[in-house]
C-alpha cells in the first residue's frame, strides 16, 4: 500500500540525513552556469547546486521551466478504486476483462486486497465522496462471483478513489541548465502497464547513479536522457495505445499483446 511504502521512502530519508522542509513551495528560480537561486513561498532565498522538478503530474517546476509545455489531457477513462477484505482465493492478481468495464483485483497483505475497476466515460467526471461507493456498486452491477461479494458489501465509510486518467508526453530534453524533471513531472502515464511509479523510481536510481559517474550536473543529465527517454517513452506511448484499444473495445487479445510486449521491453535491464 502507498502509505506503506511512503513510510518506508520517508524513514531512509531521514536516516540519510536530508533536510526535509514540509510546507513550503518553490515560488520562483533563476540559475547560471554555477548555482540555481530559489525563491520559496515563505520568501526565503536559498543557493543550490542543482533542483530535480519531481512535484508530479501538475509540476509547477515544469510550468516555469517549459511554459510551453503540453499540460495533463483527459484519455477518455477513469479508474476506481477501494481496499477490501481478501478471500483466501485470491492469493495473486485477477483480471476480469469481458465485460463493459476492465476489473481487477491484487492482493496487499495477508488480510487486504485491492480492486481497481476501469472505465470508459467521454466527459471527465466529478464524483462527490459520499455518492462514490454507489456509483462503484452500479459499475459492478452484473458481475457474479468474488465482484458480486465486493459490490454487496460496498458502504459510504469505505475509501472509493476516482482518478479521471490524464497523460501527455514532454518532448526531450527533461531538463534546462541545471534543473531536471523527474517522474510524472515528465512523463506521466495513464495507469494500464502498472509503470508510472517504477518509471519515477527508476529515473531516480539512474540519476544517482549518473551523478556518482560524471563530473558535471550536465554530463549527468544527459548521460540521464539517453538512458530514460526511450524507456518511458514506450510506457507512455504504449499505455495511452492500449487505453484507445480497450475505448474502441478492440479483441482482448489485441490489447494483451501490446501489455505482453511492452512488459518483455521493460524487463530488459535499464
Ligand atoms: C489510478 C492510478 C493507478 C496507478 N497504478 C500504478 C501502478 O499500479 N503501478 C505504478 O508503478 N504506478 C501506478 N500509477 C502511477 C503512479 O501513481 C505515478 O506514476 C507516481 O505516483 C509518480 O510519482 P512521482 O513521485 O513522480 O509523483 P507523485 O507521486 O505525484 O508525487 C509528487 C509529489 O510532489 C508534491 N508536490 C506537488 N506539487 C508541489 C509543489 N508545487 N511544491 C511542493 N511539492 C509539490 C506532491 O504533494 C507529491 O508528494 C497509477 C496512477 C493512477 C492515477
Amino acid at each position: 500500500m502507498r502509505p506503506v511504502l511512503h513510510t518506508i521512502l520517508s524513514t531512509r530519508v531521514r536516516e540519510a540525513g536530508v533536510n526535509v522542509q514540509l510546507g513550503v513551495t518553490v515560488q520562483h528560480f533563476v540559475q547560471n552556469e554555477r548555482r540555481v537561486r530559489v525563491e520559496l513561498s515563505d520568501g526565503s532565498h536559498h543557493d543550490y547546486d542543482l533542483m530535480l522538478g519531481a512535484d508530479g503530474v501538475r509540476s509547477r517546476i515544469r510550468t516555469l521551466l517549459f511554459p510551453d509545455a503540453p499540460t495533463p489531457t483527459y484519455t477518455g477513462q477513469g479508474v476506481w478504486r477501494v481496499v477490501v477484505p481478501r478471500p483466501a482465493a485470491i492469493d495473486r492478481r485477477h483480471f476480469f476483462l469481458g465485460g463493459p468495464v476492465k476489473v481487477g483485483l491484487t492482493p496487499v497483505s495477508r488480510a487486504e486486497m485491492y480492486m481497481f475497476l476501469l472505465e470508459t466515460r467521454k466527459e471527465r467526471a466529478w464524483v462527490s465522496d459520499d455518492r462514490a461507493h454507489l456509483e462503484l456498486a452500479r459499475l459492478l452491477h452484473g458481475y457474479g462471483g468474488h465482484l458480486e461479494r465486493i459490490r454487496v458489501r460496498l458502504e459510504q465509510w469505505m475509501p472509493v478513489v476516482y482518478r479521471p486518467l490524464e497523460a501527455f508526453f514532454l518532448p526531450a530534453p527533461w531538463y534546462r541548465g541545471r534543473v531536471l524533471l523527474l517522474g510524472d513531472a515528465a512523463h506521466p502515464t495513464s495507469p494500464q502497464l502498472a509503470s508510472g511509479a517504477g518509471m519515477a523510481i527508476e529515473d531516480g536510481l539512474v540519476l544517482a547513479e549518473e551523478m556518482g559517474r560524471v563530473t558535471s550536473v550536465e554530463a549527468a543529465y544527459e548521460a540521464f536522457m539517453q538512458r530514460r527517454f526511450d524507456r518511458c517513452q514506450l510506457v507512455v506511448r504504449n499505455s495511452l495505445e492500449i487505453g484507445r484499444r480497450e475505448q474502441r473495445g478492440d479483441p482482448i487479445e489485441s490489447q494483451t499483446i501490446l501489455v505482453e510486449e511492452s512488459l518483455r521491453s521493460l524487463a530488459e535491464p535499464i
